[in-house]
């Protein structure tokens, strides 16, 4: 039996982008359905190291970034929970003179953005963070960061989506679109046929196949990054840790497991899942043991690791389609969209109501590739999409 669902928005993916855009368009008042092809914030929005972090992104992220930072410290009025989010700054070390060459660079370059970078030098750092071993020559500390728990993050924007009235649709894969007449139609698991005015297509590492149905082939790859988290240890980490140039990335939850990332895990047979290497999870420790002396003697009790999907330029995707009215992307946040995520929320759902936002977005936009792929000829656009495409209405 065929089960019928009209909305004003369908939503393909239930990750922590998805989940926000459900909530902030209910809260619109439009009718919303929400679908995952397995549980709402069970991939890369529930598994991730959980670094809210503004400081390192690119500057044309950041205004997203602060719009999403206002969010943050409101999650238990918005989503019941406060989602062990913790204010507790974000502490990016150098290793030598060079890194903080690049780090007061940085600083310069983001000084206008309101994220308040605090320079630290050699003694400083000693003064302030003396669990940091030798070896690091200094730092930039955004007060403003922090770190949260992505396991009830991201289920918690899902079912506070549920409770103020998403019809949230899980183990409900989405098969098709099509563009019909004035709106959607969309076909999914379980015999499920949908109509809705507008679609949003946030499906992750699984967006590009929906983008590509519409003519708007984009170069999206699967990264897998991984992850280790210790016994509980005494408390001594007070900041979430990144370093300047990658490496690794660690943070101390209240119960006093210390969660390190680092490395990349490598796909199974089939590339939705990944498992981290041994080697790499081996890796992770020593490094973070190198930097942290207190960490020599830790045990090690789980890695695991999750599957993001990557830009080659590291942006996201995010805004209007540019070939099919009432489409909307946001996908590709290339390891950065948990912090980032409850403000892309926001600004898709302004999209829907308006057609724009105010919060700049324009480097995020689809059409960046559109001139990659009629330079090469890559992706005819033909797909799922059985309506002329309409193309050349490229919004901001
Ligand atoms: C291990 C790891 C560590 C990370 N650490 C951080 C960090 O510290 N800070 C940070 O800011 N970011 C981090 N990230 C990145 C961040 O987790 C992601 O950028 C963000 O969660 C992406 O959210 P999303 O909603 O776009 O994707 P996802 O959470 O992957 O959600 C996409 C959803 O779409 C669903 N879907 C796919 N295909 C279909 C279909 N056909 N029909 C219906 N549903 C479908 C999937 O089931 C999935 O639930 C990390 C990522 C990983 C993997």
């Amino acid at each position: 039996m065929i089960r019928r669902l009209e909305v004003d928005v369908a939503i393909i993916g239930g990750g922590l982008v998805g989940s926000s855009a459900a909530l902030a368009l209910r809260g619109m008042g439009f009718s919303v359905a929400l679908l995952d092809k397995g549980f709402c914030g069970a991939q890369a929005s529930g598994v991730n190291y959980g670094g809210v972090r503004r400081q390192g992104r690119p500057i044309e992220q950041l205004p997203l970034s602060q719009r999403a930072h206002a969010v943050w410290p409101r999650l238990r009025a918005l989503i019941g929970i406060d989602g062990e989010f913790l204010r507790s700054g974000h502490l990016k070390l150098a290793r030598d003179e060079a890194d903080m060459a690049s780090l007061e660079a940085y600083a310069e370059a983001v000084a206008e953005q309101g994220l308040d970078l605090e320079l630290i030098g050699h003694n400083g750092l000693r003064e302030r963070f003396g669990w940091i071993g030798a070896g690091v020559v200094g730092a930039s500390f955004c007060p403003g960061d922090g770190h949260a728990n992505p396991r009830l993050v991201a289920t918690g924007f899902a079912a506070a989506a549920r409770r103020a009235g998403v019809e949230v649709l899980e183990n409900t894969a989405v098969e098709g679109v099509t563009r019909d007449g004035e709106g959607f139609a969309l076909e999914a698991a379980g015999n499920l046929s949908l109509r809705s005015r507008f679609v949003i297509n946030s499906a992750g590492a699984w967006a590009a196949p929906f983008a590509e149905s519409f003519g708007e082939p984009v170069p999206l790859s699967r990264i897998y990054p991984s992850m280790v988290v210790t016994e509980p240890m005494e408390q001594v980490m007070s900041v979430n840790i990144g370093m300047e140039g990658g490496g690794i990335y660690t943070r101390q939850v209240e119960r006093g497991n210390i969660v390190v990332g680092g490395e990349r895990a490598l796909p199974l047979n089939d590339p939705d899942f990944s498992r981290p290497r041994g080697d790499g999870a081996i890796a992770i420790m020593n490094n973070a043991a190198a930097l942290f002396p207190g960490l020599r003697h830790a045990q090690a009790i789980r890695f695991w690791s999750g599957t993001e999907g990557a830009m080659p330029d590291k942006n996201p995707v995010v805004g209007p389609s540019g070939t099919t009215p009432g489409l909307i992307h946001a996908f590709g946040f290339t390891g950065a969209g948990f912090q980032i995520a409850p403000g892309v929320g926001e600004v898709l759902a302004e999209i829907v109501r308006g057609g724009e936002t105010q919060t700049p977005i324009a480097a995020f936009s689809i059409g960046r590739f559109s001139k990659i792929s009629a330079r090469t000829g890559a992706g005819s656009g033909a797909g799922q999409n059985q309506e002329p495409h309409y193309r050349g209405e490229l919004r901001p």
